[in-house]
């Protein structure tokens, strides 16, 4: 390239005066080229890195969430689509879930807003470490999260999501008594993600309105139709 770039001159220089020295031309077409070849790959391959840094952390910024690092919710639609696509055996179950801090607004109030930017994260980092391979966590804005992903079968999957709750309340995430409401449901034939979420969402504020710091199943039928775990 930089020997191209370099015979561009040369050929305009040779039109303008044409009794130019065959030396000055070599020195022109032979070693300005070999001088600045170096440094224009350089340049170019710096270029090249920077690009692909931004286009890296645009990827990683589109798909995760900026406090706690776990994925947002478009990253979690999107793994959970493809988790749930996957095929399985009829005795296995695809699960999902809606978790949320109790009384986390008296956490920012008392302790203040930092504090409760701490439990997010403290809190996500409890999420992502107990979830099995095949169940992706996401955090969906404020105080919510989702889960979603394969269980061996309904019964571990209740089994799972109970012993989370009952988890994150003994782990004390940031050295403070944290609990969680948590929905949940197991996804029906031809049912998709906003559906599944709709109806643990609607089994969380059953598990509020039940006391807090408990996993309800929504039952099969539809988001009002629910029962307690
Ligand atoms: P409930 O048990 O019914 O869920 O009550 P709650 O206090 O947890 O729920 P509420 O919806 O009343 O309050 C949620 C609070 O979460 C209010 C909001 O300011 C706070 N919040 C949302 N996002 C963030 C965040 O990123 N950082 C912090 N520190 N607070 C947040
Ligand atoms: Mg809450
Ligand atoms: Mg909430």
């Amino acid at each position: 390239m930089a020997v191209l770039l370099t015979f561009i001159p040369v050929w305009i220089w040779l039109q303008i005066d044409p009794v130019i020295s065959k030396r000055d031309i070599y020195i022109s077409c032979i070693v300005l080229p070999l001088l600045i070849s170096p440094s224009c790959s350089i340049g170019i391959q710096r270029a090249h890195l920077k690009v692909r840094h931004l286009a890296d952390r645009n990827e990683y910024l589109a798909n995760h969430d900026e406090l706690t690092g776990l994925p947002n919710r478009r990253a979690f639609f999107a793994r959970a689509g493809a988790l749930m696509d996957l095929p399985r055996p009829s005795t296995q179950a695809f699960a999902c879930a809606i978790a949320d801090i109790d009384d986390f607004k008296s956490i920012n109030d008392t302790a203040g807003h930092e504090t409760g930017d701490l439990v997010l994260k403290a809190l996500s980092t409890v999420l992502a470490e107990i979830a099995p391979e095949d169940v992706t966590v996401a955090r969906l804005g404020g105080e919510e999260f989702a889960m979603a992903g394969l269980f061996a079968s309904e019964a571990a999957a209740r089994i799972w999501f109970e012993a989370l709750v009952r988890e994150v309340a003994c782990r004390r995430p940031d050295g403070r008594k944290v609990t969680i409401s948590l929905g949940w449901c197991i996804a029906e034939a031809e049912e998709n993600m906003s559906a599944q979420l709709s109806r643990a969402d609607h089994a969380l504020y059953q598990a509020k309105h039940g006391g807090k710091n408990r996993a309800v199943r929504a039952v099969s039928g539809g988001p009002r139709m629910i029962a307690v775990a």
